[in-house]
């Protein structure tokens, strides 16, 4: 999600923004479009990271189904007789 901080240099308003194509950069308080982006931002970063463990947990758990199905088919073909 391209969520932005911004600082509004009308008011002072500090805000978050998800940032389309189409969204007009407005402060939801005064409406300035007079805007400073803010270069921290903690919970963009944390729900990045998140969504990236939960990759990596996803990807670990396919593995580790596609062996199990190995084993299973192994110990059928073995005992096919
Ligand atoms: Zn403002």
């Amino acid at each position: 999600m391209p969520i932005f901080e911004y600082r509004c240099q009308g008011c002072g308003n500090d805000f978050e923004l998800l940032v389309l194509k189409t969204t007009v950069l407005a402060c939801p308080a005064c409406q300035s479009q007079v805007l400073e982006r803010q270069l921290s931002v903690p919970a963009l970063k944390s729900e990045s990271t998140h969504a990236l463990a939960m990759k990596a947990a996803k990807k670990r758990d396919t593995k580790q189904a596609s062996e199990q199905n190995r084993a299973q088919r192994e110990y059928e073909l073995a005992h096919n007789d």
